[in-house]
């Protein structure tokens, strides 16, 4: 027997049409989340809830760092829970100890409210958004290194297009999880490489310019970190449709990330 197609009146498509005033009166609602680091100055104040940030750069840039900061910085200062999803098992609870003490916030109180799911697969990734564990309403969830597992999984390029499609439901699926539970997310993305053809460009455009570009839409607010000298780190914000460019220098200390 065939499986008779589906209609597409038939699905239960749900479009949440809204009047520009309704929705002005809904973002009054939502705050931003301050994350005492260069990122607050970059976006004004810190990571809105609802929306998806990216942190983007080479390996060993400092992308985890920054992500285990604002860990520190929301569950040691802010009192809030924290999901973290840790896609390359580098999530270690030493250095969140000694970036909570060199901070002063109790080491106790910010180990336990930081919540950690270590995904191997893309489909416990994918699980991981929709089960939460039920006593947790975390203030940010941050996935450390989100496209990780995906390009573990399916290798080559004649698995790019469906392995692109997959990244974008995942996305497109964080994206309505962060809308609706008004939390901010935090996603780092690891730069491979720089493939000849588009080695014109500028580094923080490369990735976009290999197939990148599909998934960005879902992106709220994109930051590139590249090192500088002296151990220096550079965050620079890209593309914003809501903030001004600018770029600010950090350093990485005991206490996490420190604007220089
Ligand atoms: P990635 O962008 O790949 O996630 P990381 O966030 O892991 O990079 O950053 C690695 C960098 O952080 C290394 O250069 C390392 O020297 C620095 N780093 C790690 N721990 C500390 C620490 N306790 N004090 C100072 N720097 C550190
Ligand atoms: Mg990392």
């Amino acid at each position: 027997m065939t499986k008779k197609k589906k209609d597409k009146s038939d699905e239960e498509l749900i479009l949440n049409w809204k009047t520009a005033a309704e929705l002005m009166v809904e973002r009054q609602s939502i705050q931003k989340i301050p994350t005492n680091t260069p990122v607050d100055e970059l976006m004004e104040g810190g990571i809105e809830q609802g929306d998806v940030t990216e942190f983007y750069g080479e390996f060993g840039v400092g992308k985890s760092q920054l992500a285990f900061s604002l860990t520190v910085y929301i569950s040691g200062k802010l009192g809030g829970d924290v999901v973290f999803i840790d896609c390359e098992d580098t999530f270690k609870p030493e250095r969140i100890r000694q970036m909570t003490v060199a901070c002063g916030y109790k080491v106790e109180e910010v180990l336990s409210r930081i919540h950690i799911m270590s995904p191997l697969t893309v489909e416990e990734l994918s699980a991981s958004i929709d089960k939460i564990p039920e006593n947790v309403t975390p203030k940010l969830l941050i996935i450390d290194g989100v496209t990780t597992l995906f390009r573990a999984e399916y290798i080559g390029r004649e698995t790019l297009t469906e392995r692109q499609g997959l990244l974008r439901q995942f996305l497109v699926k964080l994206k309505r999880w962060a809308k609706n539970t008004k939390t901010p997310v935090v996603v780092t993305n690891q730069v491979y490489g720089n493939p000849s053809d588009v080695a014109f460009l500028p580094l923080e455009f490369r990735e976009l310019a290999v197939g990148g570009h599909t998934l960005y839409h879902v992106i709220d607010t994109r930051i590139f970190v590249r090192k500088g000298s002296e151990g220096k780190r550079i965050a620079k914000l890209i593309d914003s449709s809501r903030y001004p460019p600018a770029e600010r220098t950090f350093k990485i200390t005991e206490k996490g990330v420190e604007p220089v």
